[in-house]
């Protein structure tokens, strides 16, 4: 859909993510069939995670991926580093049991902290604002406090320039493509094989077919976010793709803004980059269900949603150089897709919005499950629905 002739900014930002360096070198293409111990398709974080994994384990493996590294909402997302799942702590505890919900938490606090310590120059640890829109906001950030101590996780309430709500001291920001890249390269150097341009058409039992080559590897693990239930068919029902939109601006030296933000309820998000620029997301629920598609492009009401916010609430005037989309996946449940699809061939994603470390956790876990070794994360993920992402 076409953005408004009112916004000179509309007509000149770029398609490309803020994070993405168009000069970055592609992988090689896979143009004849090759044999492995395991064969990962997607590299996004969840993938390269598993990768890691696999060569940890000594296993000869060979990665895949329809684009490139970090092709997709890896690598065009709002670069948060947060910990837990995509529901706040306490709708987490409500949804899935304490036990579970706490247990998930905790896990991703290492993850964050094992993810600081082994990256320290893609990643930033600043905490993380949740901002309420409004009073009765106020008042469910307020609970999530309660809940959070009640379970020993940091939070303290917050009250200051950006707003009412609270801050989460472990969470961070990170330049998402730059790191990916970062972990494809030390995987590559570590012996793992990776491939670009080459789209997974087809999976069975042992093999992997794209169109122009195959890859027979007796294990085999799809780690896709948005679009997974294009690349497996049988899962269109209980994964369903939704697109999400963001901009990024010039640097904004107007404005300062410390640590990223998440305002009303997380349906819009945003973080001041080192360089001043601000990159800002969400207004998926203004957007209508026309957002409901894994496709490429920016629509009219989410742009606008999008730009007032920039322009009212945190008052920048810099131009807006970037306006993308990328897709990721939510389930009725609320947990990932995630286990066992056909032996041997091992599945997950649809994090329902938030993947950055939560997403990295599954893809370690499910290569595990998937050597054998069924790790605390798959108990938790597994309870109650081993059979539900099978075909
Ligand atoms: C705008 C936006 C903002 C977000 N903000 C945050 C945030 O701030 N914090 C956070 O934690 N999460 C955020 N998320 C969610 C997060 O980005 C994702 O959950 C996470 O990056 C998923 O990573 P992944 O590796 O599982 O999947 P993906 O990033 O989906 O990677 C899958 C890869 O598989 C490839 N692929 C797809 N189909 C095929 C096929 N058939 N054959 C071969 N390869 C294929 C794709 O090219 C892609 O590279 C955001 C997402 C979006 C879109």
């Amino acid at each position: 859909m076409a953005l408004p002739q009112a916004s000179a900014d509309s007509l000149n930002a770029s398609g490309d993510p803020v994070w993405r360096d168009p000069q970055a070198a592609r992988l090689p293409a896979l143009d004849a069939d090759i044999d492995a111990d395991a064969c990962v398709v997607g590299l996004g974080g969840s993938g390269l995670a598993a990768i890691e994994t696999f060569v940890d384990a000594g296993l000869d493996v060979v990665g895949i991926d329809r684009d490139d590294i970090a092709a997709g909402a890896a690598g065009a997302n709002g670069g948060f580093l947060l910990a837990g799942l995509a529901q706040f702590h306490h709708d987490a505890v409500r949804r899935f049991g304490r036990e579970r919900a706490l247990g998930i938490y905790r896990l991703t606090c290492a993850e964050l902290e094992r993810v600081y310590a082994a990256y320290p120059s893609s990643t930033r640890r600043t905490g993380s604002l949740r901002i309420a829109a409004d009073a009765a906001e106020e008042s469910d950030c307020a609970t999530q406090i309660d809940a959070m101590l009640a379970d020993g996780l940091a939070v303290s309430a917050y009250d200051g320039p950006d707003g009412r709500g609270l801050v989460v001291p472990g969470d961070g920001a990170f330049q998402p493509a730059l790191h990916w890249r970062a972990v494809a390269r030390s995987l590559a150097v570590r012996g793992a094989r990776l491939f670009g341009d080459a789209a997974m058409t087809s999976v069975e039992a042992g093999l992997v077919h794209t169109r122009q080559a195959r890859v027979r590897a007796p294990i085999v693990v799809i780690a896709i976010d948005g679009g997974l239930e294009a690349a497996l068919p049988s899962l269109a029902g209980r994964v369903r793709s939704v697109r999400l939109q963001m901009l990024a601006t010039d640097a904004a030296l107007e404005c300062s803004i410390s640590q990223p933000v998440y305002f009303r309820h997380g349906h819009d998000y945003w973080q001041q980059l080192p360089d001043g620029r601000i990159a800002l997301g969400g207004g998926r629920d203004v957007g209508g269900d026309g957002e409901w598609q894994a496709g490429p492009g920016v629509s009219t009401p989410v742009q606008r949603h999008l730009e007032t916010l920039l322009r009212e609430r945190l008052g920048a005037r810099a131009p807006i150089a970037h306006r993308w989309s990328a897709a990721v996946a939510f389930t009725a449940d609320g947990l990932p897709a995630f286990g066992e699809h056909l032996p041997g061939v091992f599945v997950t994603g649809a994090y329902n919005g938030t993947g950055n470390i939560f997403g990295g956790l599954c893809g370690r876990a499910l290569a595990h499950l998937a050597l054998g070794e069924r790790t605390q994360l798959a108990d938790y993920l597994l309870e109650g629905r081993a059979t539900d992402f099978q075909s």
